[in-house]
């Protein structure tokens, strides 16, 4: 028997539902990735991909088989490579976004049309979609009643990686070409497994400081946790029972929170989850750029967008205030400054990016419309030595004080001498 397993964004072999029923059921397996250019992906996102990929590879060879890598259509090329092995099934982990449901959709027309079984596991999130549901809905809408449900669900076994694996004979040279060695620091399930070692004898600290933006001091998983380098299960499994480990257990509910939100409701990258949401954004395309760029004149909102622009990532702390002021102080659009989020971020995320984009612009579902974070205070509370500021800052790096976050209240000479903007609108 043959089996293939489609990759998508579950690279990996721990606690891989997909790749552990394959390598149970089938005597060889083909592990397959298929290179979709419908998918865009930026220079540091496409780095980090190569690097899960690389890593998957190095991980599938020394367990005996080996990753094939296609690039064109993943529905025409998968449905190719069953028919070249003469494979009876294919695996995939289930996803939930609309693109990814309907190449699901369109996968399982081609298999029946080949009388190949199509078989889809969970993996993605640690609750499905769906798994839990409200009296007479089929989503949550607000948080809280849906982590209690959350919490309440027995959760799914954790398993291991597969214990051998062997390809089937004569597969073509091309599909198995070595990968560049890629440089340390990159996605990768075994960077991901070191990050959540190393994570796990914090979790004490994390209520206390996951907002202090200068410490930097939350786990860093989201990219691992956006391309399945680890297993979102075995994260909260590893995590739950650990002293402190309720706060961080919550934020994994959030992202399958907004999963399942996303699954009942697929436009939400384009359309306001709430019907009656007032939208009247302004058409304000010289303030979008400032702030695409780090220069409005408002320190902790220049440095969040600095930091996106140098890592890819920003502090969660640090997205709710540069969100908050591009929608409510620049009355920008929230789908242009989710759609630069989601250009940038490693862990880009249409589930999380654009249901937490709603929830600062107030068009989402359990929001508040007229919340609105004021950048200084959030500067003085969350960064109050502003060290935050001037990493991401040089132009404030020899400001002292509480001055860092409002340099418009220094003496005017001195705010000649920083080549620094003043702000585009005062919070
Ligand atoms: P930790 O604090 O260590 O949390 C652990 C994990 O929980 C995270 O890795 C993430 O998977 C999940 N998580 C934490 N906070 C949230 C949240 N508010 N919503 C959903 N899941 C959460 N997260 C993304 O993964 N992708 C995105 O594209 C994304 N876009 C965002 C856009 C805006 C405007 C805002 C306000 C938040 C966004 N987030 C997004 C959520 C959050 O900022 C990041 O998940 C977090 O900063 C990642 O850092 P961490 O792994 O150290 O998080």
């Amino acid at each position: 028997k043959v089996a293939v397993v489609l990759f998508t964004r579950d690279l990996r072999v721990h606690d891989n539902p997909a790749l552990a029923a394959a390598a149970r059921a089938a005597e060889r397996v083909v592990p397959l990735f298929v290179h979709d250019p419908a998918i865009r992906a930026g220079e540091q996102r496409r780095r980090f991909l190569d690097g899960c990929l690389a890593d998957l590879k190095a991980s599938l060879r020394r367990l005996g088989a080996d990753l094939a890598e296609l690039r064109g259509d993943p529905v025409t090329e998968a449905v190719r490579v069953a028919r070249a092995v003469g494979a009876e099934g294919i695996g995939v982990a289930a996803d939930v976004s609309g693109y990814a449901r309907h190449r699901e959709h369109r996968l399982r027309e081609a298999c029946e049309a080949e009388r190949v079984a199509l078989k889809t596991f969970p993996g993605v999130t640690v609750v499905p979609p769906g798994a839990v549901r409200p009296a007479g809905g089929d989503h949550y809408r607000v948080f809280t009643p849906y982590w209690r449900a959350w919490q309440a669900r027995q959760h799914r076994e954790v398993e291991g990686a597969p214990r051998a694996l062997r390809l089937p004979d004569g597969l073509p040279a091309s599909w198995l070409r070595d990968r560049p060695a890629v440089e340390d620091g990159a996605g990768g399930e075994s960077a991901g497994r070191r990050r959540l070692a190393a994570w796990l004898p914090q979790l004490s600290a994390y209520e206390d400081n996951h907002d202090a933006m200068a410490a930097d001091r939350t786990s860093r998983l989201s990219p691992y946790l956006h391309f399945g380098c680890v297993s979102p299960g075995e994260v909260a499994a590893r995590a739950a029972g650990r002293p402190g480990a309720e706060p961080f257990v919550r934020q994994l509910c959030w992202r399958d929170f907004y999963q399942q939100v996303l699954y009942a409701f697929p436009d939400l990258r384009h359309k306001a989850y709430r019907a009656t949401a007032q939208e009247a954004w302004r058409d304000e395309s010289d303030a979008l750029q400032a702030w695409r760029e780090g220069h409005t004149g408002v320190p902790v909102v220049d440095a969040g967008m600095r930091q996106l622009l140098a890592e890819g990532w920003m502090h969660n702390r640090a997205r709710l205030i540069t969100a908050s002021y591009l929608t409510k102080h620049l009355g920008v659009d929230w789908r242009a400054g989710g759609d630069h989020f989601f250009d940038l971020l490693l862990d880009a995320d249409v589930g999380n990016n654009y249901g937490n984009w709603q929830w600062v612009a107030g068009t989402g579902n359990d929001t508040k419309p007229y919340r609105r974070f004021n950048p200084v205070r959030q500067g003085h509370r969350f960064d109050p030595r502003g060290d935050y500021v001037r990493r991401y800052v040089p132009e404030l790096a020899a400001v002292e004080g509480k001055a860092v976050h409002e340099p418009w209240t220094l003496p005017e000479a001195r705010r000649k001498q920083l080549d620094y903007p003043a702000p585009l609108v005062l919070p």
